[in-house]
């Protein structure tokens, strides 16, 4: 047999990956994963049942006892090579992106980037298990605290990036000495198994690390089983709700992080050319399908017609085509269902009375007319109650609000149910101080279009883009798969009287 990083597995069905190897399914249900590009279909993926959830949850259990006893320092060696290897197998990742989400290989190579970056924060968190001590709390009394890892935890992850997203949780639990189960999109599946066999070359033992495939039927499997002590998620607000709900309701640790509509408020004196480019990549780039995708320009006063003039120039230069190919800016959106879906949310614009400065729908590629393709679409004098402000479309549609004064943007901003990422372009440091300081959500750019912060900080919403307390990756990831011990220490031959049947005071 091949060393699992030599050459990958080639599969027409994506196998699970349980104890260390590649796994059949006895489901017998599947899923179709498709090339969008081409709108081929490429391989089936199994949709897991609860006796193949169970198996999974057995190997991470066995798994557990002896990887929690790995001193973390040898822990994070076997870290240090997965992160080689990740490096090394950069792009062949960036290409299972591509082809399976569609987006540009830069695009794609960039997000996986962003996932190592993860795999490098994880290399140095035994720094971060260290506990506290207090000498002499008491007479003779010292207490301290240890973080020990959770148990058996799960990642469901969702379709629009393959790589960086289960690279968010599954590197910080295990780094952690957690054992993990990981359910990857069943539109994305084998950037996951490909990882997993990495992890493997990197010296994983067998069972720490898991995939499963399927849909509800297995993420409920997930959620019911007892042997998974903690969840986390990343997808749209429906399912994280139920996902919170459901998991707590079994006594489990869950985050969940849910959708977006995340808002870009543009005061007169910004540098408009300036802000315009860098609204156009955040709208538009991975074709608006990234939680992080600025979807509304709030335009305040003077700055909204040569905005919306500068967005509309440069949003129609952008090339559409196959991720693949040279010079194209935006690939195709995930399958044919999405695609007309964010179509008929550019049709609805419409129909409630919205200006459409740019009409993305008759996009053709030449070459590659069964590919789930869309152009760029910009509306402006988009109001609050319209559905294209009120929901999340997850494509390349961009819309643009006017309003008066900061005031009315903070107000409009904050009166959205959604507050994952927003962003401020100003050249004013009283209206960017402003703007952070009463601004009700999670992530904020200033001058910066997609503020999504750095792996040795954590990345997280507010309100309905993240149900939970605790934000993904750095101190708060470490935080979520760690439980906090205390412990008190008295040695009975000092000098020291027992407590008494009162409330024991120490001093
Ligand atoms: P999704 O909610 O449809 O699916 C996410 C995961 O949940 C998948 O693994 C899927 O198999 C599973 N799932 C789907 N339906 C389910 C059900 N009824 N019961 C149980 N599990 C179910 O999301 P998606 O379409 O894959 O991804 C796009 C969404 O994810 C967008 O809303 C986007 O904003 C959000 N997202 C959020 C973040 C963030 O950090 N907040 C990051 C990326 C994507």
């Amino acid at each position: 047999m091949n060393k699992p990083t030599e050459k990958p597995l080639q599969f027409s069905e994506v196998p699970l990956w349980i104890a260390g190897k590649p796994t059949a399914s006895r489901s017998g249900r599947f899923g179709e994963v498709t090339n969008p590009a081409t709108g081929t279909l490429t391989k089936r993926v199994p949709f897991c049942n609860a006796a193949d959830i169970d198996a999974a949850v057995k190997a991470a259990q066995a798994a557990y006892p002896a990887w929690r006893d790995t001193p973390a320092l040898r822990r994070a060696r076997v870290m240090q090579k997965f992160l080689a290897l990740l490096q090394e197998h950069q792009k062949a990742l960036a290409r299972i992106v591509t082809d399976e989400h569609g987006k540009t290989l830069p695009d794609a190579t960039g997000s996986v980037q962003r996932g190592i970056e993860v795999v490098e924060f994880a290399c140095g968190i035994p720094h971060l298990l260290k506990g506290e001590h207090s000498e002499n709390v008491g007479t003779g009394v010292d207490a301290h605290t240890v973080r020990q890892p959770v148990g058996v935890c799960a990642g469901i992850t969702p379709f629009n990036f393959p790589v960086m997203v289960p690279l968010w949780m599954f590197p910080v639990a295990i780094a952690c000495g957690n054992t993990f189960i990981l359910k990857p999109s069943e539109k994305v599946p084998s950037a996951s198994v490909r990882m997993a066999e990495l992890f493997k070359g990197a010296g994983l033992p067998d069972g720490v690390l898991n995939v499963v495939h399927g849909d509800k039927e297995a993420v409920d499997a997930i959620l019911n089983h007892p042997g998974v002590h903690a969840v986390s998620f990343v997808g749209s607000t429906p399912i994280a709700k139920y996902i919170y709900e459901t998991g707590a309701r079994n006594g489990k640790r869950v985050q969940a992080l849910g959708g977006a509509k995340n808002h870009a408020v543009v005061l007169p004196d910004a540098d408009l050319e300036f802000a315009a480019d860098a609204l156009i990549g955040a709208a538009y780039g991975s074709a608006g399908e990234r939680c992080m995708a600025i979807s509304a320009v709030v335009a305040v006063g003077a700055a909204a017609d040569p905005l919306v003039g500068l967005l509309r120039k440069k949003a129609e230069g952008i090339k559409v085509g196959p991720g693949d190919k040279d010079g194209v800016d935006m690939g195709p959106l995930i399958t044919r269902a999405h695609r007309d879906k964010v179509k008929g949310y550019v049709d609805q614009g419409v129909k409630e009375g919205a200006k459409l400065v740019l009409d993305g729908r008759g996009q053709k590629v030449a070459g590659a007319e069964e590919g789930f393709y869309l152009g760029t679409s910009l509306f402006d004098h988009v109001k609050p109650e319209m559905t294209i402000y009120k929901d999340e479309i997850f494509g390349p549609v961009l819309i643009v609000l006017r309003v008066d004064t900061l005031e009315d943007a903070i107000r409009l901003v904050n009166a959205n149910p959604y507050a994952n990422g927003t962003a401020i372009f100003t050249e004013s440091g009283g209206a960017a101080r402003r703007f952070e300081n009463e601004i009700q959500v999670g992530m904020v750019g200033i001058n910066v279009p997609i503020p999504v912060p750095v792996a040795f900080y954590s990345f997280g919403g507010w309100k309905s883009s993240l149900f939970g307390d605790l934000h993904v990756h750095g101190v708060e990831g470490v935080k979520f798969y760690t439980r906090t011990k205390a412990v008190t220490t008295r040695w009975p031959h000092q000098d020291t009287p027992a407590p008494g049947l009162n409330m024991p005071t120490l001093g």
